[in-house]
């Protein structure tokens, strides 16, 4: 006996519709819920692409906000920080040795890396800033271009020098240096000894072309005062 034909034919029509109807909606709710979730996932991920882009050019704009004629701000270094390297020149004291050192294997292929400039108070930039700016009749902005404003220099912080070949004297401060073996020698070595240029030519800072003008960056201490400078070389 079939248990159905005790329920009403019109009863018994509603619940066989109402079984698969049931199950149709719980699958597509399921579906609907994927999709969903799907969607929502996909358009966080965009959302995260968006930002990370954002912050890469806000730190860029918060940086170049900090800059002045180009040039980043850099604190000066304490006394006790520095040494003397030939006289009247003070490096700080984690480049010295390693300077010296470049400096020896240079002179074994007989080149001769000459020292010309290494710390400068901010009150003496502000001197060199100021007086060159009326010897050579130039406005702020041109003479950004080969020497910072004070309290913008990388001299500042000690750890950047200035660097000639003994040799080819007239050079000093020149772009033609980077025709000298001293140049062409610290191009392909100085980085041994944690030097880089820091004002390649068409360098991202808008800074005008030093081949005479290194930085160091062989200590952590080091490596933080030139965090933006390197952030804009990274980012822009
Ligand atoms: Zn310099």
């Amino acid at each position: 006996m079939n248990y159905q034909d005790d329920i009403p034919l019109a009863k018994r029509i509603k619940s066989i519709r109402t079984i698969p109807a049931k199950s149709f909606l719980r699958i597509g709710f399921l579906f609907f819920m994927v999709g969903i979730s799907l969607t929502f996932l996909s358009n966080r991920s965009v959302l995260r692409q968006t930002t990370s882009l954002e912050d890469s050019i806000n730190l860029i704009e918060n940086i170049q906000n900090k800059s002045l004629l180009g040039h980043l701000p850099y604190p000066q270094a304490s006394k006790d920080e520095l040494i003397l390297f030939s006289p009247g020149i003070y490096v700080h004291k984690d480049i010295y040795e390693n300077f010296k050192e470049m400096q020896f294997k240079a002179a074994q292929k007989g080149i001769s890396l000459q020292l010309l400039s290494g710390y400068r108070s901010i009150n003496l930039q502000r001197d060199i800033f100021y007086e060159n700016k009326s010897i050579r009749n130039q406005t702020a902005i041109e003479r950004s271009w080969d020497s910072a404003p004070p309290g913008y220099s990388e001299h500042s912080t000690g750890y950047a020098i200035d660097v000639g070949d003994g040799d080819y004297p007239n050079t000093h401060f020149e772009v033609e240096f980077e025709q000298t073996p001293a140049f062409k020698w610290m191009k392909k070595f100085a980085s041994k000894y944690h030097f880089v240029l820091s004002f390649p030519s068409n360098n991202k800072q808008g800074v005008t072309y030093e081949p005479w003008h290194w930085r160091f960056e062989g200590t952590v201490n080091a490596l933080k005062k030139f965090e933006d400078a390197n952030k804009i070389t990274k980012f822009k």
